[in-house]
């Protein structure tokens, strides 16, 4: 439920909101906006009499959120969602954010080279898994620490931020320790011990769509997220199963346009994990921008083909230069702009 106050109700007036919600046992989390302030109430299972609070002085009108996901719904907060990260960089707001990067962190001259060539061609996040949910256990698991290690020399050397993926609850601290996104992956998005870990760490969350779940399960599953205290969520489709096997997954591209519908958090697309063939991650990306994704994350190897997972779906580090100045064109066409790397001349 949220209590939407009048434009001139006073500081007193939204204290005694919380106050009333707090005596009927339940949380008040007052939200100031642009416009007006609302005060949602949670911790409620079902319907809550709202007539103590109705008559309330300052009180203009009382919404029931109708979805079962609450604070992440538009019905509860009509703006958008504008992710801060270091640097001025943001995720959200006008401007479309590139995430790129490898697969997994292979070695230090992989990492530094790929950071290099990304940062070159204007991508503003390295992506690279240290922890990695292979689905083969004898597959290449990732470096674990000295990945994490080797992606803070990369953003200290390029400027770049870093995401990387945590894999468990007991991993989220370390990751945290080191990233300035944390990425919950497709396999984990419903491991519920880890999304109420990541809530509490502190540091925006990544968080990929389930291979197959629904925009409902991801929408709930972001929830979690928000109800341990963590508003700087970051949602990404990255394709689900189908029965046609051409492409890995299939791109659900029109999740971003419902996604955005329905709520206020940010949505960028993973056209590489989506399609998982080179070919195809180029089209999807720029469908993605087109579409109004807020962000794209593409994998990117120097060599593609010695690659230690991943590398059929991993750019060629001229095909990303390439597909940066047409995601830039795309943007324009959309009345948005593709963030330039901090530091860079372009962005001070
Ligand atoms: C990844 O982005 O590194 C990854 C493993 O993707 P997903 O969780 O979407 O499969
Ligand atoms: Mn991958």
């Amino acid at each position: 439920m949220l209590v939407v106050m009048q434009h001139n109700a006073t500081p007193e007036d939204i204290q005694r909101v919380v106050q009333t919600i707090e005596e009927m046992g339940y949380q008040a989390r007052p939200m100031p906006g642009a416009q007006r302030t609302a005060v949602g109430l949670v911790g409620n299972d079902g319907r809550v009499d709202e007539s103590r609070i109705a008559g309330l002085p300052g009180v203009k009108e009382i919404i029931h959120v109708t979805q079962p996901y609450k604070q992440v719904s538009r019905e509860w907060k009509t703006e958008n969602t504008v992710v801060q990260l270091p640097g001025g960089l943001s995720i959200g707001g006008t401007e479309i954010v590139v995430i790129a990067g490898p697969c997994s962190v292979e070695s230090e001259a992989q990492i530094l080279e790929t950071a290099r060539l990304v940062r070159q061609a204007g991508a503003s996040i390295l992506r690279g898994g240290a922890f990695k949910p292979r689905s083969s256990p004898y597959s290449f698991q990732g470096l674990g620490v000295k990945g994490l290690k080797l992606l803070a020399k990369a953003r200290e050397e390029t400027g770049l931020l870093i995401v990387t993926e945590a894999m468990d609850p007991e991993g989220v601290d370390l990751v945290a320790e080191y990233a300035d996104i944390i990425q919950i992956g497709a396999r984990n998005m419903q491991n519920f011990s880890l999304l109420k870990r990541a809530g509490k760490a502190g540091k925006p969350v990544l968080l990929k769509r389930g291979l197959a779940a629904t925009i409902t399960e991801l929408l709930l599953s972001a929830e979690y997220l928000l109800a341990a205290g963590n508003h700087d969520v970051i949602l990404c489709e990255r394709g689900i199963r189908g029965f046609d096997s051409s492409t890995r997954n299939v791109f659900d591209v029109a999740a971003i346009s419902v996604v955005h519908e329905l709520s206020h958090l940010p949505i960028i697309a993973d056209p590489s994990h989506a399609t998982g063939r080179r070919d195809k991650v180029i089209p999807m990306a720029r469908a993605a921008v087109a579409a109004g994704a807020d962000g794209i994350m593409v994998e990117v190897h120097p060599a593609p083909d010695r690659a230690l997972s991943d590398g059929a779906q991993s750019l060629y580090p001229e095909q990303f230069a390439e597909l940066m100045k047409e995601i830039r064109v795309i943007a324009e066409a959309i009345h948005r702009r593709v963030a330039d790397p901090i530091g860079s001349a372009a962005q001070v």
